[in-house]
C-alpha cells in the first residue's frame, strides 16, 4: 500500500475526508453489520482506468476483513473475481459485479431500479 497514489498526501485527505464521511464498512453494512471502517477502496480500480483520486462516491469504506477479501479475490481472479462474499438484506450478493447480477436479469422483480445503484449516491 506504500505505491502512488497512497503514499501522497492527497490521498491521506481523500482517504480521511471519505471514512469522515462513511465511519462504516459499506459491504457489512449492507449485510446488514454495523463494522467501523478502516480502509479506504476505489470503487474502479486505477488498474482498470479509475480515477486514483476520485469524489468522495467513487470511494468505498470497508473494514480489514472486508477490504481483505476483495483484494484476495481481485488478485487472484484478474480482476474479475467475486469481491464480497455474502448477500445484502434482499439476499442479494453484495458484489455489484457478482455473476449472478450480470445475468442481464433485473435483480428486483418488483421495477425497483436502483438497486445497483445505492452505493452512487
Ligand atoms: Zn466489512
Amino acid at each position: 500500500m506504500a505505491d502512488w497514489p497512497y503514499n501522497t498526501a492527497a490521498w491521506q485527505r481523500l482517504r480521511r475526508a471519505k471514512l469522515a464521511v462513511t465511519p462504516l464498512c459499506e459491504p457489512c453494512e449492507r449485510r446488514g453489520d454495523i463494522v467501523a471502517a478502516n480502509a479506504v477502496d476505489h470503487r474502479v480500480s486505477i488498474a482498470s482506468g479509475g480515477d486514483p483520486f476520485p469524489p468522495l462516491n467513487g470511494l468505498m469504506a470497508m473494514c480489514h476483513a472486508c477490504h481483505n477479501t476483495k483484494t484476495a479475490a481481485v488478485d487472484r481472479a484478474g480482476g474479475k473475481g467475486v469481491r464480497f462474499k455474502g448477500c445484502d438484506v434482499n439476499g442479494l450478493p453484495i458484489d455489484d459485479a457478482h455473476p449472478f447480477l450480470a445475468e442481464g436479469d433485473t435483480p428486483s422483480k418488483d421495477g425497483k431500479e436502483g438497486d445497483r445503484d445505492r452505493w452512487g449516491t
